[in-house]
């Protein structure tokens, strides 16, 4: 077991050991929230808007996570931009399985959260990624803009405040 998950039993039976626990928490989850990597991987149409959120006019570095990476040992973040179909899902599954922990999944418009307009009438669309991987943040729309990928960025950052080493 590693130190850091050993601490929570240490600092328990410490005078004012939540105070230490609660500023551990702190410092770990600004870490991880201020440095999202994205990987560079994008399924459809909105992979564009993706790709548009990362370039210079909404500027995703603003963020914290705009160093998309190619390798997903390298990546904490995976964005589901467009449709998963079967066959890739075995593959995106195994992108997922060689992010290193802690990793968080954005599933980001209608295919990714359901199959979108492929949900009827399609033998071979996933319907909705969360299937597949645990999904973190959804993201609605077909496509979403730019500004709503941002809007779950934010959603997400919010979400790893709320962490602790406590819970594992
Ligand atoms: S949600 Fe719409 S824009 Fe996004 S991949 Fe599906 S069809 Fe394309």
């Amino acid at each position: 077991m590693a130190l850091i998950n050993k601490l929570p039993i240490i600092t328990e039976k410490l005078p004012g050991g939540q105070i230490i626990l609660a500023s551990v928490d702190f410092i770990l989850n600004w870490s991880k929230e201020s440095s999202l990597w994205p990987m560079s991987f994008g399924l459809a149409c909105c992979a564009i808007e993706m790709m548009a959120a990362g370039a210079a006019r909404y500027d995703m570095d603003r963020f914290g996570a705009g160093v998309f990476r190619a390798s997903p040992r390298q990546c904490d973040l995976m964005i589901v931009a467009g449709t998963v179909n079967e066959k890739m899902s075995k593959r995106l599954r195994l992108l997922y399985d060689q992010m290193p922990e802690p990793k968080y999944v954005m599933a980001m418009g209608s295919c990714a959260i359901s199959g979108g307009p492929y949900y009827y009438d399609s033998y071979n669309v996933v319907k909705g990624v969360d299937l597949i991987v645990p999904v973190d943040v959804h993201i609605p729309g077909c496509p979403p803009r730019p500004e709503a990928l941002l809007f779950g960025l934010m959603q997400l950052q919010k979400k790893i405040k709320k962490e602790s080493i406590k819970n594992g």
